[in-house]
């Protein structure tokens, strides 16, 4: 048994994989040398790789690997003025109840504490309404049983000034989607764009949070990925691509099943549209390849679905809201959430800018609609890591069975001891794996057995190994971590294969079928 398993005895599955996460160095808690600030971290070296290809493979999914309209990438300040986020709604209504415990000060999410104590949902409650349900059930603060405060609002905006001494008022973005919206008519006009046009956006949003939690879940800094499909408002039915996926299915809770407490469904792309279970065809397509991408990072397909919001939940100017939701050891949440936002936007936009943001569509203004898939990328993270841990399966110690596309690491290359032309030999496989833009890592370090376990605790999928075999036939051993197979290929073929794992042309399966 490692130490990191001694660590986690006892403990409920989020700590467990938390404990690791933060033993290994995924995710260091910002600050931690001066005690740390709730709900903002870094990623460690891991939590970066890991970051870096689950966002690399988003793009390669949404936007390079989007075909049937164009979809152009930008990268927007995450400083924005006052006037875009008072168009945009935020100013007014980005806000969270709030409680304050008037002992000990502790404030804390009202309509969270009274979910939790009465077991009720309360979205859409006015503060009247939940400082009422508070006062009737007695509740009280959960950390020091004071009394509570009345219920009021909070806005979750960063807010600063830009420029010296009573500058002008800013915010930090609280979503990357309102830089696309004010940036829409130009991208549009420089890439010389015609409907259906999509931009996207991966980058930091920020939003301060009442009460930070469950790791990387509710966050005060986090990455989102974006992206705003522009519409011509009489074609949302008419998505170019819609054959293609027409027969592929995603999961769906429905309104009536949640009323009725019944689960989520499966359904075809097609069904759901011509049944109106999704509001257009562009809200199907989105649910089809978010449900393949969820699948291909490791999230298995039983354990989620998307969720049609209660009217209550949904902004006033939607068409619709359904969010990819993951079930996890801490419950259910949230990690994409896909949005018919109309031409709301938009058109607040223009009214509050002045400016005209219609396209021509023959020789008609047409002010587009919009559908969006928000993804949130530290969540979607947590979601990878709990689902690819895998405790203890008589080998000694957890590990991580993250698919090899998405692996940190994707191959240890070791000498079987630290003795030369071992050693030489083991170097030289190694460099020529990074020259082909393959992270790998060399180590010579301790007994094989002790090597691999380091290897699979972090979720490489590939060992190779170089032994004297190597030296009479140039063949090397390679591991594969899910069931610790060994083949044995030649040493040249190693650079491509371990190419084709790490981008998906070739499975584990595929190489422990490897022979000779
Ligand atoms: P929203 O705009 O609230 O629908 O958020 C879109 C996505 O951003 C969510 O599905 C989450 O994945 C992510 N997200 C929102 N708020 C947070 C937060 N406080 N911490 C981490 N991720 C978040």
């Amino acid at each position: 048994m490692g130490r990191v398993e001694k660590e986690s005895e006892g403990k409920s599955f989020f700590e467990k994989v938390w404990t690791l996460v933060l033993h290994r160095g995924f995710i260091i808690p910002t600050a931690e040398i001066y005690g740390g600030i709730a709900g903002i971290y870094d990623f460690g070296p891991l939590g970066t790789l890991l970051a870096k290809k689950l966002v690399d493979l988003w793009r390669r999914f949404f936007v390079i690997g989007e075909t049937n309209f164009p979809v152009y990438e930008i990268n927007g300040s995450t400083i924005l003025p006052y006037e875009v986020l008072v168009a945009s709604g935020h100013v007014d209504s980005f806000v969270d109840p709030i409680v304050t415990c008037l002992k000990c000060k502790a404030r804390m999410r009202a309509d969270h504490l009274v979910e939790e104590a009465l077991e009720i949902r309360v979205e859409g409650a006015t503060v009247e309404e939940l400082t009422r349900i508070i006062r009737e059930n007695g509740l009280r603060c959960p950390n020091c049983g004071g009394d509570l405060s009345e219920v009021s609002l909070f806005n979750l905006m960063f807010k600063t000034e830009v420029g010296p001494l009573g500058g002008k008022t800013a915010f930090l973005r609280p979503e990357t989607a309102q830089v696309i919206f004010i940036d829409f008519k130009k991208v549009f006009q420089v890439m010389r764009g015609k409907l259906p046009f999509g931009i996207a956006q991966i980058g930091k949003a920020y939003r301060n949070e009442i009460s930070p939690r469950q790791g990387l879940i509710r966050l005060r800094e986090f990455t989102q990925m974006e992206i705003e499909v522009f519409i011509n408002p009489k074609e949302v039915n008419n998505h170019p691509g819609i054959e293609e996926v027409a027969d592929s299915k995603f999961r769906i809770l429905m309104r009536e099943n949640q009323l009725k407490g019944g689960g989520a469904v499966e359904v075809t792309v097609r069904e759901a549209v011509e049944k109106g279970i999704v509001p257009n065809a562009y809200m199907a397509y989105y649910l089809s390849k978010e449900t393949e991408f969820f699948e291909r990072i490791g999230i298995p397909r039983s354990k989620f679905y998307f969720r049609h919001m209660m009217p209550e939940e949904t902004p006033f100017y939607s068409g619709g809201n359904f969010d990819l939701e993951v079930e996890l050891s801490i419950g259910v949440k949230e990690v994409v959430g896909n949005a018919y936002r109309t031409d709301y936007d938009l058109r607040s936009h223009m009214k509050h800018s002045g400016e005209d943001l219609s396209v021509d569509v023959d020789g008609e203004k047409v002010v587009p609609e919009v559908v969006e898939p928000s993804f949130g990328v530290e969540r979607i993270i947590y979601c990878i890591l709990e689902h690819c841990y895998r405790e203890d399966d008589g080998r000694g110690w957890s590990w991580f069975q993250f698919p090899p596309e998405i692996a940190p690491v994707t191959a240890l290359i070791l000498p079987l001891m630290k003795k030369e032309p071992l050693v030489s030999k083991a170097k030289e496989l190694f460099k020529a794996a990074r020259r082909s833009g393959i992270f790998v890592e060399y180590d010579d370090r301790g007994s094989i057995g002790k090597r691999y376990a380091r290897a699979d605790e972090i979720g490489v999928p590939v060992c190779v190994t170089v032994d004297y075999q190597t030296i009479n036939d140039g063949t090397v051993t390679l591991r594969s971590r899910d069931t610790r197979k060994q083949v044995r290929v030649k040493a040249e073929l190693v650079p491509k294969l371990l190419l084709d794992l790490s981008e998906g042309r070739m499975s584990l399966s595929d190489l422990e079928a490897l022979q000779g």
